[in-house]
């Protein structure tokens, strides 16, 4: 064990501080040497961004920021932290909600960040496949396809920070899954370097391939438990030629679930997006955020925003929402209704709906979850969890938003408008529980596109059965028998 009470000896140049010294100062000289003294950020004021994640909820210390700019870079630090028992925590654009990013409070592990390898490897537009690095932006790897004219469709709020090795590593979601599949649907190959420093070179480009377990949908979603990926092949989709949004107000869930199938009967697979939010969650954006407009001029309890996105024709997709809303509003499913006049209209509506959790942060406190039900009951989940949060906290608000065309929703709780906000985040654990305990009784997930990371840990043990806790525990020993890889996350 390296002896945590030393005090780095390199005190004269300021290199290693205190808080260093969890790992013997000659080891992380070793480590740095690998990356050169450039790419290697000790302790301090540069580090501190690595150790806080965006809502503040997690903070962790480090020995060392390690910046790879080449994938044997990567292999020959894992390889030297396997021999060394050094614990790495690899990250990619810090945008996680579940401090999976984050090391723990030690000072001993290496926070191994993904950014400099961001290579675009190979486009290829006859099997529409793109070979990236981890490190890519998620929104440059979207500009990268609209610029061959072709769509990569994950889409989510964090785009233009978040990369893709942290995409694939969370299994991120996002609004584009209901058409196009979570990060998982969408990769086809994986470059990983293994805690060993071995490298598993897997990127294939087929659609096909029923040769043996799957590895890399084992590494996908593990959160940086397994190795660190450097590379992968993902999909890619014909741009749309038309896309048609529309902001829509109902009475009820039980309504938005009527124009979900609706929907999803007259566009098939052009249905590219059904998000439902609740009034509060609109209001609370118009107030926070500089420029949002209400989109309608009928209030509504429950908003829907619909996308339709066309391979055909700008035409065909205005025929066939059109069709959605007229026969919506003859079966009595929608109050109030506006469709996009341009681009910039469907993009403000959009930013309405991505910018929620943003606006909830101004608007005093909030108690978050991302679960998800079966579509089809989702009316009845919102029913009774009104119920089971009103009792936790009589004067709760519930200002959820989320995906329902895949039954998953952001459930946030606000804060009762007169009570002080460290009181009612006090009623967090017993919150989370009541409303954990209600989506287990629907079959549900309790995370469904956030990951599990360090906020989670005990809701997965809770949510599991053991057979499966214990093959994910062996799971977890076979890629990593030295236990260096991101420990205390998951399991
Ligand atoms: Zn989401």
């Amino acid at each position: 064990m390296p002896d945590t009470t030393r005090v780095a000896a390199d005190a004269r140049t300021g290199l290693i501080h205190p808080e260093a010294a969890a790992l013997p100062d000659d080891l992380v000289q070793r480590f740095i040497a690998i990356v050169g003294q450039r790419h290697a950020i000790c302790p301090g004021d540069e580090a501190s961004p690595y150790l806080r994640e965006p809502r503040g909820l997690f903070t962790g210390a480090t020995a060392l920021v390690l910046r790879p700019g080449t994938v044997a870079e990567v292999s020959k630090i894992m390889r030297l932290a396997n021999e060394t028992g050094t614990a790495i925590v690899p990250q990619g654009g810090n945008t996680g909600l579940v401090g999976g990013q984050i090391p723990d409070s030690s000072g001993a592990s290496i926070i191994l960040s993904l950014s400099r390898l961001d290579a675009l490897r190979e486009i290829d537009t006859v099997n529409n496949t793109v070979t990236v690095e981890a490190g890519m932006v998620l929104e440059r790897l979207q500009d990268i396809a609209r610029e061959h004219d072709r769509l990569f469709p994950l889409s989510l709020g964090a785009q233009g920070s978040c990369q893709i090795g942290g995409n694939l590593a969370t299994n991120a979601g996002g609004t584009g899954v209901l058409a196009y599949g979570n990060s998982r649907d969408l990769c086809l190959g994986l470059e990983l370097v293994l805690p060993s420093g071995e490298v598993l070179d897997d990127l294939r480009k087929l659609k096909k391939d029923n040769t043996g377990y799957d590895l890399k949908n084992l590494v996908v979603g593990s959160e940086g438990t397994l190795g660190v990926i450097t590379a992968a092949v993902l999909r890619l989709y014909p741009r749309p030629k038309g896309v048609e949004v529309a902001w829509v107000g109902v009475q009820t869930p039980g309504q938005a679930l009527d124009l979900f199938q609706l929907a999803a009967d007259m566009a098939g697979g052009a249905l590219t997006g059904f998000e439902l939010m609740t009034e509060l969650a609109l209001d609370m954006t118009i107030d926070h955020v500089p420029g949002a407009r209400a989109p309608l001029n009928d209030a509504a309890p429950w908003h829907v925003l619909i996308e339709i996105s066309s391979s055909r024709s700008s035409e065909d997709a205005n025929a066939l929402m059109q069709g959605i809303l007229s026969d919506g509003f003859e079966a009595g499913m929608i109050v109030d209704a506006a469709l996009a006049m341009n681009l910039g209209q469907a993009q403000a509506f959009w930013n309405l709906r991505e910018a929620m959790s943003e606006a909830q942060r101004h608007a005093g406190a909030s108690i978050k979850h991302d679960i998800s039900v079966p579509v089809s009951a989702l009316p009845e989940f919102l029913a009774q969890a009104e119920r089971v949060v009103d009792g936790v906290c009589p004067g709760a608000r519930v200002a959820c938003f989320g995906h329902m065309g895949d039954g998953n929703l952001h459930y946030n709780i606000a804060q009762p408008p007169d009570h002080d906000p460290d009181r009612f985040l006090a009623l967090y654990p017993q919150m989370t529980q009541a409303v954990h305990d209600l989506v287990r009784s629907f079959n549900g997930s309790i995370s469904a596109e956030h990951g599990i990371g360090q906020m989670k840990r005990h809701a997965l043990a809770e949510s599991t059965p053991p057979v499966a806790l214990d093959l994910m525990r062996r799971v977890k020993v076979a890629f990593d028998p030295n236990g260096i890889m991101n420990p205390g996350k998951i399991l």
